[in-house]
């Protein structure tokens, strides 16, 4: 599989950014994964969203959401031969009321197949009903938390993804027990208790220095990088 990074911030892009979106492709199955602010510009650069198989959203906060809407556009005045599928959570339901497609319910630990790539969700800790997923594909497995803090038996659900992009969306002078976001340390911890071959971190809050944040995972994971729009990685 081959993950193309489409916009990494959160809650808000940074200057010249986008929000979360992420675009998991395998041979010819391409699959959208959040679809947050700046996101479909990116996403022009690499396919054409005709050629989108299905949408996932992680959850509905608009970080994660709002291209969703400018792509019905998209959509309008380039006719699919079927509908583009859309799978995300079914709260909150006035967001989901936005998503003006065949729209399906993500539900936890149900297999689902979208072309070529086999998915499978867990929730996650967040303010909103929230998906981790797993996609695999071939023997190799890829992992994503969605926007979630720590959370009891999500590392067993993660185990041994050979790539794992996660939610770092807060610093540990920020971090609470409470919190929406792992810090990077929490990243960096969930990577280990899962056993993931490559921790890439993701969620960057403008607010922060990029290389700030880097370096605290780096402490317990070297190899720890944050994704930045344009980056493919081999899965
Ligand atoms: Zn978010
Ligand atoms: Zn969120």
């Amino acid at each position: 599989m081959k993950l193309t990074i489409l916009g990494c911030c959160g809650p808000y892009p940074a200057a010249g950014g986008a929000c979360s979106g992420y675009l998991l492709s395998q041979g010819d199955t391409h699959v959208l994964i959040d679809c947050g602010a700046g996101v479909l510009a990116n996403l022009a650069r690499h396919i054409a969203w005709e050629d989108l198989d299905a949408v996932v959203l992680s959850h509905l906060h608009y970080d994660h959401m709002s291209d969703m809407l400018p792509m019905q556009y998209a959509l309008q005045f380039h006719p699919r031969q079927a509908p583009l599928p859309v799978y995300a959570p079914r709260t909150p339901e006035p967001v989901r009321a936005l998503l003006d497609a065949p729209c399906y319910d993500l539900r936890p630990m149900e297999d689902m197949r979208i072309g070529e790539i086999a998915f499978r969700f867990h929730p996650g800790r967040h303010p909103v009903q929230s998906f981790a997923l797993r996609a695999e594909c071939a023997g190799r497995c890829f992992a994503y938390t969605g926007d979630t803090n720590t959370l009891e038996g999500l590392d067993g659900f993660l185990s041994g993804a050979d790539v794992l992009l996660a939610d770092a969306g807060l610093s540990a002078a920020d971090w609470r027990a409470q919190a929406p976001h792992l810090s990077p340390e929490g990243c960096a911890n969930l990577a280990r208790q899962s056993g993931c071959g490559r921790l890439l971190l993701t969620h960057l809050n403008p607010k922060y220095a990029p290389g700030a944040l880097e370096a605290e995972a780096k402490v317990l994971r070297p190899d720890a990088e944050f994704v930045r729009i344009g980056n493919q990685y081999e899965i």
